[in-house]
């Protein structure tokens, strides 16, 4: 029985999908303005992880994940660079999918543009007014908070108190906390509307998308521990206000965020670090390992001793792993006595292991149960009482943690005869290339390699 913390309750929750095993989990994506940071990918390998231990314990998962490719943000940079919106957000897009594909965060079905949902923003917009949730002025359309009095339900304030703390930018609002659904504008890049050229708020385009690939209620929305006020709370007041079904989402997930050195990230204190910065430095699993030995609702400190850390802890299971082939393909005994006892201890420790994935996905306390049992079995092995038999179990056991966690465990041995033989064609044919001196599809060739884990080194 898996429990998730539901932000939505302050509770663990035994997870229960609306549709038998299938899973409908919603991440609200970057805004796509600029390189991702390390901030980002803490959020986003939580959730992957999330992803591949729902589908380790039978789960079918849709993951769906939106793109922010309008917004204030990317039209202000696009200004200072003298480039179109559009070209500068599809190009911090392709960055932002590359670096995930880089750190092994590859389980997202479908990314879903804003800019290629307006119908179905605007369809939810006219929706919200016919039914008086929302209201035009001369800027625009905004949601009135005041037609939804669970309005704070997920974060906990009540409406009082969110109006006191909040000042109108906006005199033409009715509240000083309702929202922009629609800003009227006609600077580029707007778009035609019943209520003329403009572009959508930012809340909207959350809910258009979900409940156009999900229905008006789903299962797991997750986010960073920021996006619970305002914006998650807006999509809740979006939703259940135009279907009348409540709770738009069974679990909400929140991340806690990534720090540096104990201060929150930010370019104006020089403690900013991208994706491709850390990638310069340090090999991709080790960044994703230091993510995963904290609790994804935890804060998590990045320093480079924290990192070199990460890197000895990883490096041990690669070392154990590897001395496990070569016992493998040694003339080891293939059973032994106490091959029982053995069997016994293993499965215990994968019993406990998946409890603790169980628990809110405890990863610290997984790694923990996998560090003791390599430990163990190293024991055992120094004592000579393993046989290649048990020996086959600890690395299927240690491959399918791999898989859950996302490090590519396999190794070259474990490919078939037909896969060794492709791979030798692919390096004569960069062999070939090097010949010839194209340095870039040969490179190519190494780093698509890389990505499989198979390194080659040219000596
Ligand atoms: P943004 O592009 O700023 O909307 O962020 C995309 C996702 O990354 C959101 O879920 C944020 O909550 C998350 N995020 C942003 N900064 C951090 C951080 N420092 N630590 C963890 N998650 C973050």
């Amino acid at each position: 029985m898996i429990k998730i913390y539901n932000t939505m309750t302050r509770k663990k929750e035994e997870l229960k999908p609306i549709n038998q095993n299938k899973i409908k989990l919603f991440v609200c994506g970057p805004t796509v303005y600029d390189e991702s940071h390390i901030g980002h990918a803490r959020t986003y390998i939580s959730f992957d992880l999330i992803t591949r231990y729902l589908k380790n314990q039978g789960f079918s998962v849709f993951y769906l994940q939106n793109i922010t490719d309008i917004d204030d943000k990317i039209i202000k940079r696009a200004s200072e660079l003298g480039v179109e919106p559009i070209e500068l957000a599809r190009k911090y897009e392709r960055e932002y999918l590359d670096d995930m594909r880089v750190l092994g965060v590859e389980n997202v079905n479908y990314y879903a543009r804003a800019t290629e949902h307006l119908p179905e923003i605007i369809n939810q917009i006219e929706r919200l007014m016919a039914n008086d949730f929302a209201y035009e002025t001369e800027t625009g359309i905004y949601f009135d908070e005041s037609s939804f009095p669970e309005f704070g339900k997920l974060s906990r304030r009540n409406l009082e108190d969110l109006n006191i703390h909040r000042i109108s930018p906006d005199d033409t609002k009715r509240n000083p906390g309702d929202f922009a659904l629609w800003k009227k504008r006609d600077d580029e890049p707007f778009w035609d509307s019943p209520w003329g050229k403009g572009r959508p708020g930012w809340h909207i385009e959350d809910t258009a998308i979900t409940e156009e690939y999900f229905g008006p209620q789903y299962d797991i929305h997750g986010g960073g521990l920021d996006l619970i006020f305002p914006h998650h709370e807006a999509e809740i007041a979006q939703m259940e206000s135009i279907s009348g079904e409540k709770p738009m989402v069974r679990y909400w997930m929140h991340t806690g965020f990534l720090n540096v050195k104990g201060e929150k990230m930010s370019k104006s204190l020089g403690n900013f670090l991208t994706i491709r910065d850390l990638l310069q430095e340090y090999d991709p699993e080790v960044f994703r390992f230091f993510v995963l030995s904290t609790h994804y609702r935890s804060p998590i400190d990045f320093s480079q001793s924290a990192l070199e850390q990460s890197k000895n802890s990883l490096d041990r299971i690669y070392k154990f792993m590897e001395n496990i082939d070569e016992l493998i393909e040694s003339d080891l005994y293939e059973n032994n006595d106490y091959d029982d006892k053995l069997i016994r201890k293993l499965l215990f420790t994968r019993s406990n292991f998946l409890k603790a994935m169980d628990n809110d996905f405890n990863t610290p306390e997984a790694l923990s149960i996998i560090f003791n049992s390599i430990k163990d079995f190293n024991r055992e092995i120094n004592e000579k009482n393993v046989s290649k038999s048990i020996l086959k179990r600890v690395k299927l056991f240690l491959l399918e943690w791999g898989e859950i966690f996302g490090f590519k465990l396999h190794s070259i041995n474990d490919a078939d005869d037909r896969t060794k033989e492709l791979i030798d064609i692919l390096i004569d044919i960069r062999g070939k290339l090097r010949d010839k001196k194209d340095w870039e599809l040969s490179d190519f060739i190494r780093s698509k390699l890389n990505d499989l884990n198979i390194i080659l080194e040219d000596k």
